[in-house]
């Protein structure tokens, strides 16, 4: 039997809190009425979510369940492996604790194992949790199948030696210690022609391993493999980075698909679309090290609780708000999402985070919330060099289906200079 412990609501304001069952909403003594809000994942979205919601109302019951008892960042991630500047590895790292004194929020530092929509019961490793309002912020999985031929001891190889390093931790570590151990020959770096978490950051990447190499001397090149005819975001900028500041380091292969890869013989296979023919032809590529991106999808938890999704694995919502399709009181935002144009960033997670908060807010309150005047807005920077930046935005509007304007920067310093604080202010912000 779990165990069940009952939660004072009334009493709560910051709070950690395990082996816990939160009450559905409820009465308390002064007769005010609560509603429980429980959060699913303390990545960006979720933390974002639980900041506003408070802000909007201190009076929220609102819960924050995460498995990782520190927050590690992946923007300015590839910042610290291209060794710029000021960017430690400490500088990626952020304590719970100080948000959820800052915000007031309930914390449980428990793994999510199971969701029940029809009881609104969530259970953790340790403890069952009920809610009124479930947000589930749970990021992405890697959908190796897909181009490994469902081999499991291959997936694990590939995991393991090749890390796509899209989730913070270990990966990102493992990657960090290939770079710096990494005597010269070819860092091979591929992507996947589906969706993935943040579009710019393995072009990013290429360029601050590039960076590394040529900071430090070392013989070394980076090939990139893109299926896309151009990068998926912020094209004119990398390819301008690519054929200039990294003309020696950095080789861009567009309209190349990754097969497969042979550990023992140093080798990745690809097939590339020879545009003269006509047609896609095989090819191989030597390499010495090698970061195998997969394709995304939406957390296997989603699956498991039987949300409603695409058939590329992200969630199907309520047009337009960030409703499931599945059930109007589980809402997602953040990576997981798949109805709208929306770059799977941290900056669009934390402004659709403003947009859930306020539509729960106002459904607590009997209000109608309208999606289509409350759009969420993104920026998303990239280091290109040791004083180089940029940036690209996108804005909304709604017409029967979400239109987005997007607009991008130039290279320059001031850029580079804005990064660094947008980074600076959007963590202070949070932590
Ligand atoms: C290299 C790189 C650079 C990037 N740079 C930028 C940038 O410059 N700007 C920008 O805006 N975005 C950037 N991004 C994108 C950004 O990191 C993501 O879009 C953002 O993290 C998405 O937030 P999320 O909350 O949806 O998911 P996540 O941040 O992935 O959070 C999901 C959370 O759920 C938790 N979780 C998962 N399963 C469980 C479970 N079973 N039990 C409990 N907890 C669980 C995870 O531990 C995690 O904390 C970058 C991404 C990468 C990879």
């Amino acid at each position: 039997m779990k165990r069940r412990t009952f939660i004072k609501l009334s009493l709560i304001t910051s709070t950690i809190l395990t082996n816990t069952k939160i009450t559905a909403s409820s009465k308390i003594q002064n007769n005010t009425k609560k509603s429980n809000i429980l959060i699913l994942g303390g990545g960006f979205a979720g933390i974002s979510t639980a900041k506003y919601l408070k802000q909007l109302n201190p009076n929220l019951n609102v819960t924050l369940v995460e498995k990782n008892n520190t927050f590690i960042s992946c923007p300015f991630s590839n910042a610290w492996i291209g060794e710029i500047e000021g960017i430690t590895y400490e500088s990626l790292c952020f304590d719970y604790n100080s948000s959820i004194l800052k915000h007031k929020y309930n914390f449980i530092n428990e793994t999510i194992i199971d969701i029940n929509k029809k009881e609104k019961i969530v259970t953790t490793h340790k403890s069952i949790l009920e809610y009124d309002f479930l947000v589930m912020t749970l990021g992405i999985d890697y959908n190796y199948k897909k181009i490994l031929k469902k081999s499991k001891e291959k997936i694990k190889e590939v995991s393991l030696k090749a890390p796509a390093a899209l989730k913070p931790g270990s990966e990102l570590i493992k990657l960090k210690k290939m770079i710096t151990d990494f005597k010269g020959g070819n860092f091979v770096i591929t992507l996947p022609r589906s969706s993935y978490k943040c579009p710019p950051a393995p072009y990013e990447r290429a360029c601050m391993i590039a960076n590394y190499f040529k900071k430090n001397k070392i013989n070394g090149k980076v090939i990139l493999i893109d299926p896309r005819a151009k990068p998926a975001s912020k094209a004119n900028i990398y390819l301008e980075a690519f054929n200039n500041e990294y003309k020696e380091f950095i080789e861009y292969k567009p309209l190349t698909n990754f097969k497969d890869i042979d550990f023992r013989r140093k080798k990745i296979y690809t097939k590339h679309f020879n545009e003269k023919l006509n047609k896609y032809m095989k090819n191989e590529i030597d390499f010495n090290e090698a970061s195998i991106i997969p394709p995304n999808r939406a957390n296997r938890l989603y699956k498991k609780a039987n949300i409603e999704m695409y058939t590329q694995g992200w969630v199907k919502l309520r047009k337009p708000t960030y409703q499931t399709i599945t059930d109007s009181d589980i809402y997602v935002i953040g990576d997981a999402q798949g109805e709208y144009p929306f770059p799977k960033s941290a900056q669009m997670a934390n402004s659709c985070a403003l947009v859930l908060a306020k539509d729960i807010d106002a459904r607590i309150r009997n209000q109608v919330f309208d999606y289509k005047r409350n759009l969420p807005g993104n920026v998303c920077y990239s280091i290109i060099s040791e004083n180089k930046g940029a940036w690209v935005s996108h804005n909304y509007k709604y017409e029967d289906k979400m239109i987005t304007f997007s607009k991008t920067s130039n290279l320059s310093k001031n850029n580079f200079i804005a990064a660094k604080d947008w980074y600076s202010s959007f963590t202070k912000e949070l932590f």
